[in-house]
């Protein structure tokens, strides 16, 4: 039973992100009980009354799990139900209010609703402007629609204040200070790095050890100085040994730096290594195999390339760095 309600609340993630994405302000939702310790859903009924865009990540992870987990899960059980198990299933997410709405597979996209003629905007542009324009690649989530960064009304004071003497994940438990985000709030160039090191848990300031310098140097030989960037990192306190953060290490700091990019708007965010790159882009393509490719994040190029920590250890990798840099600083170029 619990499985068929891990696929329901699947369902329901779903569907309450779509409805955010429509603008939707005010829901609720009535969820059936779950007692179920891997999820930690206890909750019967979640009211989100403030504004989506006001809810946090950390409430919606808490109210509602991960997904892919949740697919995991009810896997086997859904490849093995039979017919009667089905219409349960079908029954129960019929008796939710979000049942009016289709599923985000079978629905029509947002982006092409608004046409003419059942042609995607894209389309006519593309016949008004009588210039070849490229396909917009489709995928099983979005369609045509490509999601874009939501709009922010917050400030960086707010997220610190937010996050202030945090002991939300285990690492705050060794480490000296918080090492917040710094830089240019306007900056049209982000770096983004695993979690602070020694030199930084110390000042409690990203990138200012012996990483910190080649980092400098590597922003610089763009033409950029370090005061024109913005830099982060996924997770703001020291792992102990400088081990790697573990995934909910990670996933509970990551939605402070997510704020944060939403304040930036960074037109590309070059991403560090090989922790920084998964956790922010949720994907388990290794840095070296996605290195030197241009990826997206809502809208936001992303350039995966090696930590420079990792460069301290192997200096020939330089060059695999100045490569990708190269096409940063043209990026960069064409979108200005
Ligand atoms: S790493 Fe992030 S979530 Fe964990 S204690 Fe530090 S600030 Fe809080």
């Amino acid at each position: 039973m619990n499985s068929e309600f891990s696929a329901l609340l699947a369902d329901v993630k779903e569907q309450i992100l779509y409805l955010q994405e429509l603008g939707a302000e005010n829901f609720a939702v009535e969820l059936p009980e779950f007692d179920d310790s891997r999820f930690a859903v206890q909750d019967s009924k979640l009211k989100t009354q403030n504004s989506a865009t006001e809810i946090s990540q950390q409430r919606l992870e808490r109210f509602i799990p991960d997904v892919e987990i949740l697919k995991k899960a009810a896997e086997p059980i859904l490849k093995a139900e039979s017919d009667e198990t089905k219409n349960t299933r079908r029954s129960l997410l019929e008796s939710t209010k979000l049942s009016r709405l289709p599923s985000l597979p079978k629905r029509t996209s947002t982006f092409s609703s608004f046409t003419n003629n059942n042609k995607p905007i894209a389309s006519r542009e593309k016949e008004m402007a009588n210039i070849p324009t490229e396909e917009v690649p489709q995928d099983s989530l979005f369609g045509d629609f490509k999601p874009t960064l939501a709009e922010s009304n917050e400030t960086l004071e707010e997220i610190r204040a937010d996050i202030g003497n945090c002991t939300r994940c285990p690492l705050h438990e060794g480490r000296t200070k918080i090492v917040h985000s710094t830089g240019n709030q306007q900056a049209d160039l982000m770096f983004v790095g695993e979690a602070p090191g020694a030199d930084e848990d110390a000042q409690g300031v990203p990138f200012v050890g012996r990483s910190g310098q080649l980092l400098n140097k590597i922003i610089e030989s763009i033409g950029l100085k370090r005061e024109m960037v913005f830099v982060g990192n996924i997770n703001r306190c020291r792992p102990p040994g400088n081990r790697t953060p573990t995934l909910p290490e990670a996933k509970t700091c990551k939605p402070f730096l997510l704020r944060e990019i939403a304040i930036v708007r960074p037109k590309i965010i070059v991403v560090l290594g090989n922790t920084a790159c998964q956790n922010l882009l949720e994907t388990k393509v290794g840095i070296t195999k996605i290195r030197g490719e241009f990826q997206d994040y809502f809208g936001v190029k992303v350039m995966p390339t090696f930590h420079p920590a990792y460069l301290l250890r192997d200096p020939s990798k330089k060059r695999e760095v100045w490569e990708d840099m190269k096409k940063v600083r043209d990026e960069l170029n064409k979108l200005q």
